[in-house]
């Protein structure tokens, strides 16, 4: 939208534009409720944002936000240490652990694989997950990416990455809403998602086959019923 007032107003305006989930009239509405708010209100926003980035980092073992070296669930004792669920962002963490129904530990990958974008595996935190699976003290997986075409093609890389490992590779079962994203799924979505993951098995790589469409009656008609798949998950359909 191109700019309609002068100077610092629309460089604001601008800004918050900028910003996830804001389009220009809740950049607007937030612009002015800055010009009219109580200047100690301010101040007290300002000072909340430096501090945010001056203290809280990525935690050296999982990529979680922490203030300290580790986050709160790496320096949790009472977590498992024989399961790591992957996820895309830190803030997928916080959808996952309002469950309760997971207790293991977590590895954030830093997004996901997005050709379009450029985003390749490199520039994932996967060097570093398989590090913390070569102790052996993993024995368990779980695949926690978003419901979405960057999500699964990131779950396809990684379970044919992983299953050379001997260690069991779960993705969460059927029933999150697709094209979503997981910091959005409900609690009860997520926690089913959670109880019927299903274990991935891949003997070898074998090529994908074209898979049949489903009807649309088939998908209006039939819930999504967990199944154990054998195969690798089909690959995303390409860009073109
Ligand atoms: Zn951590």
């Amino acid at each position: 939208m191109a700019g309609v007032y002068d100077g610092a107003v629309q460089e604001l305006i601008d800004e918050f534009n900028r910003l996830p989930g804001i389009g220009p009239k809740s950049a607007q509405r937030i612009a002015f409720h800055i010009l009219e708010a109580d200047p100690s209100d301010i101040t007290a926003l300002i000072e909340a944002i430096t501090r945010v980035k001056e203290r809280v980092h990525f935690c050296e073992t999982c990529g979680n936000v922490t203030e300290s070296a580790l986050c709160i669930i790496c320096a949790d004792p009472r977590r498992l240490d024989s399961v790591i669920c992957v996820v895309e962002e830190a803030k997928d963490i916080v959808a996952i652990e309002r469950t309760r129904e997971y207790h293991g530990r977590y590895h954030v990958l830093g997004g996901a694989i997005n050709p379009i974008r450029g985003i390749g595996p490199d520039d994932l935190h996967i060097r570093e997950l398989l590090a913390r699976l070569s102790d052996g003290t993993v024995s368990e997986v779980i695949l926690a990416t978003d419901p979405n075409i960057e999500g699964e093609a990131t779950a396809t890389y990684l379970i044919r990455l992983l299953s050379t490992l001997g260690i069991t590779v779960s993705r969460l079962a059927s029933g999150l809403p697709v094209g979503g994203d997981l910091e959005y799924a409900d609690e009860i979505t997520l926690s089913r998602a959670f109880e019927g993951r299903q274990q991935i098995q891949v003997a070898q790589p074998t090529p994908v086959a074209p898979r049949e469409v489903p009807t649309p009656s088939s998908v209006l008609d039939t819930p999504p019923v967990p199944t154990v798949d054998a195969s690798p998950l089909p690959l995303p359909p390409r860009a073109h």
